[in-house]
């Protein structure tokens, strides 16, 4: 008799189990679990993940908009982190765009690198006295905050940049510190541009360049590195697409790769995070799509896993609703 209901305690722990091993021993998607938007409590836009020591982090502009309202409504920025990618901890409001004093609001996309342990968190918000976007610069002890004004000034103005005419081209920061040491800023809407960071992270170190090389690039640069490609993704057209590039060197030149990931539901935008964690790929996305009244200006954060060829380019990504299981 025990053996049975040992037995039966047994199916029934199966039966609740959301991943089921086949046969085979490849994981299967539970079609009944939906994972996809991670971020359930609030509407969160613009991901950038950072994966530091065990864990992976998880930063992101908190899309406030009523549901009346059709623009973007953004006044801070949210941190959650994971240890397996499926279960997100909140944590306390880390940044707020008013904690820098020389901006008058818009917290707009962003990214978090770490440095000999502190973490430097690149942001954009709207300048109070330079007309246009800019970008500046938070930094903390933990990679959880509280952030600080790490400059207590912009470290790119809109009138640094003349490669094209509109207020709005220098957002979307990304950061990679290079494996010789050098850290680089790239970012842009319409102009793509980058440049050198010194080692203090909070100044440039030399001229700002235009990368020509990306067809239709609307924002949203991401650099990252896999084996020993560089890859420099970012939104393309609008509405938006992600497409990305290969070079061999940071500094390129680069050769355009195609379409990676389509337009995501229900958002006019599309702004992507590639990490690798514990031997897996992810793609991180936003759309508008996955919980009540979602849409460009009240999106949600998504998680889908990504596969390279053996030639170094990128897998289609497949956006889901099941997610990390
Ligand atoms: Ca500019």
């Amino acid at each position: 008799m025990k053996n049975i209901i040992t037995s039966l305690s047994l199916l029934v722990l199966l039966a609740n189990c959301p991943i089921v091993q086949a046969q085979s021993g490849k994981t299967q998607i539970d079609p009944t679990k939906f994972n996809n938007p991670i971020i359930k409590d609030q509407y969160t836009g613009d991901p950038a993940a950072l994966v530091y020591k065990d864990k992976v982090y998880l930063y992101a502009g908190h899309d406030e908009a009523p549901k009346d309202f059709h623009f973007y409504k953004m006044n801070e920025w949210v941190v959650y982190s994971s240890s397996d990618m499926k279960k997100w901890e909140s944590h306390p409001v880390p940044l707020k765009a008013s904690d820098f004093t020389w901006a008058k609001g818009d917290a707009w996309a962003s990214q978090v690198i770490e440095r000999n342990g502190k973490f430097y968190w690149y942001v954009t918000v709207e300048h109070g006295s330079v007309h246009g976007k800019a970008i500046g610069i938070a930094v903390s002890d933990s990679p959880t905050g509280p952030f600080k004004d790490a400059l207590g000034k912009a470290l790119i103005t809109n009138d640094m940049t003349k490669f094209t005419d509109i207020s709005w081209d220098d957002i979307d920061p990304t950061v990679y510190i290079d494996t010789d040491g050098q850290a680089y800023l790239f970012w842009g809407n319409t102009a793509c541009h980058y440049a050198k960071l010194k080692e203090n992270m909070i100044e440039l170190d030399g001229p700002i360049h235009h990368i020509k090389e990306l067809p239709h690039f609307t924002e949203a640069p991401w650099i990252h590195k896999h084996k020993d490609w560089y890859y420099l993704s970012y939104a393309y057209e609008f509405p938006e697409k992600i497409a990305y590039a290969m070079s061999k060197s940071i500094t390129g030149p680069w050769e355009f790769k195609g379409i990676m990931n389509e337009i995501a539901g229900n958002s006019n935008t599309n702004h992507q995070s590639i990490i690798d964690f514990k031997g897996q790929s992810y793609f991180i996305y936003h759309n508008g799509a996955s919980i009540p009244d979602g849409g460009s200006f009240r999106r949600s954060v998504c998680v889908d896993k990504l596969y390279y060829n053996k030639d170094g380019t990128m897998k289609r990504v497949v956006m889901t609703s099941e997610g990390i299981q």
